[in-house]
């Protein structure tokens, strides 16, 4: 998404509206590939005399991975709230600042940066997910099939090689 800024530069001080869409690129976190939707982001932005553009606005998007428990999709929404302030002719390497060119604003680096800081520390495919351990133990579809399957039962094979044994 760019922000053309040249009508603001001529009013600064003078609040607009903006509203729009930023594709976030997947990125590696500690080996695991976050991939985000589409972000939208909507707010509002001034200009000063020195040329800065301040953004205030909210960023919404979904990120996907994989459930910390059970490997399964997960993905959880994310609504970040941002408000900074674009330096014009700002080195674009500093990563402690935004900054930007002429008369356009981009805001990939930005939507990037507050799409990651609101990640949850682990995702979860629900919120009671038991993981892969746990989830034989506590699955009621599993006792159920155990009832009308007796035979299907892990432990069942493992009896009958037992009892082979003994009549050898
Ligand atoms: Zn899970």
């Amino acid at each position: 998404m760019k922000l053309n800024v040249s009508d603001a530069l001529h009013n600064p001080g003078q609040e607009y509206a903006f509203h729009g869409e930023q594709a976030i690129a997947p990125v590696d976190i500690g080996g695991e590939t976050v991939t985000f939707d589409t972000a939208v982001l909507q707010g509002a932005f001034f200009t000063d005399d020195d040329g800065g553009v301040t953004v205030d606005g909210k960023l919404t998007t979904v990120a996907h991975a994989q459930c910390a428990n059970c490997l399964e999709p997960a993905s959880t929404d994310i609504e970040a709230p941002f408000h900074e302030t674009f330096v014009r002719g700002g080195d674009p390497n500093d990563d402690e600042i935004f900054s930007y060119e002429g008369y356009q604003v981009e805001f990939d680096k930005l939507a990037m940066s507050y799409a990651v800081m609101s990640l949850p520390i682990r995702f979860l495919c629900k919120e009671d997910c038991a993981g892969l351990g746990e989830t034989i133990a506590v699955d009621s579809d599993y006792n159920s099939c155990q009832k009308e399957l007796p035979g299907q039962h892990p432990f069942a094979a493992l009896q009958q090689l037992l009892t082979k044994d003994e009549e050898v």
